[in-house]
């Protein structure tokens, strides 16, 4: 089984002030991940559609009174319904690939203590995978058992971890906006070089993008929920899915430039 996240970078205008899909970079995704040749689990992040709302009502935060109580509860509803809108953008281009793409909304079947899953039932997943389906899930708002913050934020990419983990995934493809891991954000350091590989004694640096605000800790919470899932002798890989080609190569079973995570 693989299991392939596409990137919220990539998906939408991540720094855009209002939820925005990019559809050209839609449109060919849905084209090239259309040639899968394996069992296969789609996640997608959130980029405008969740970030911005996410910060905005301070979700996975203490809450401090019944006032912030009742701000909350209208963000967790808000961010849930814009992830909706999002995850049916990316389900319908899918099927309009002859994709047999279903959304499966990560709230419903999913609790956290802390922002890490406690509660989840993959074998509902799992069970539509084995039928034929490719279940799309994504990076949703959440409830937490932590009664101090009662909501939390889930990441794509600690849904790709957790999954990956759980199903014993083959193959784990995770593609952004950029061609890898480099020594430095490379869309602020011009002298940041590539990593072909990265494990846990990579000496990196890992800036956030100041126009963007990502809750889930962007290319560093990436790292981190990698190199757990590397703990557990999974290998993953990160493609830049805005370079025509690659996502249709890395899904077909064919080499992409890279960097993989071990
Ligand atoms: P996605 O939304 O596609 O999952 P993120 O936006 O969370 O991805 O992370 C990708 C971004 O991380 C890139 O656009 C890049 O600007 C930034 N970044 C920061 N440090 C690094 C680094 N060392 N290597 C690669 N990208 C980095």
């Amino acid at each position: 089984m693989m299991i392939v996240k596409l990137g919220g970078s990539a998906l939408t205008i991540k720094d855009a002030q209002k939820p925005t899909v990019d559809e050209e970079n839609l449109n060919r995704i849905a084209r090239e991940v259309s040639n899968y040749n394996d069992d296969m689990i789609i996640v997608h992040g959130a980029g405008s559609f969740g970030h911005i709302l996410a910060k905005e009502y301070q979700i996975g935060k203490e809450i401090e009174d019944a006032d912030d109580n009742l701000f909350k509860i209208r963000g967790l509803s808000l961010i849930q319904s814009s992830m909706q809108s999002l995850n049916y953008k990316v389900v319908t281009k899918l099927q309009e690939n002859n994709v047999p793409a279903i959304g499966i909304k990560p709230s419903s079947f999913i609790m956290t203590q802390n922002q890490r899953i406690t509660i989840c039932d993959v074998n509902i997943v799992k069970k539509y995978v084995d039928e034929g389906f490719v279940p799309v899930i994504y990076g949703d708002a959440v409830l937490d058992l932590n009664d101090k913050i009662k909501f939390g934020i889930i990441s794509g990419d600690q849904l790709i971890t957790y999954f990956a983990k759980q199903l014993h995934a083959d193959k784990v493809i995770l593609s952004s906006d950029v061609d890898g891991i480099y020594t430095d954000n490379p869309k602020t350091n011009p002298d940041a070089q590539l990593l072909d590989t990265v494990t846990r004694d990579t000496q990196l640096t890992l800036t956030e993008n100041e126009n963007q605000a990502d809750v889930t800790g962007g290319m560093a919470g990436k790292i981190k929920e990698l190199l757990e899932l590397a703990d557990e002798g999974i290998e993953s890989m990160i493609i830049n899915a805005e370079k025509e080609g690659n996502l249709e190569r890395a899904v077909s079973g064919k080499k992409v430039k890279g960097t993989i995570i071990r």
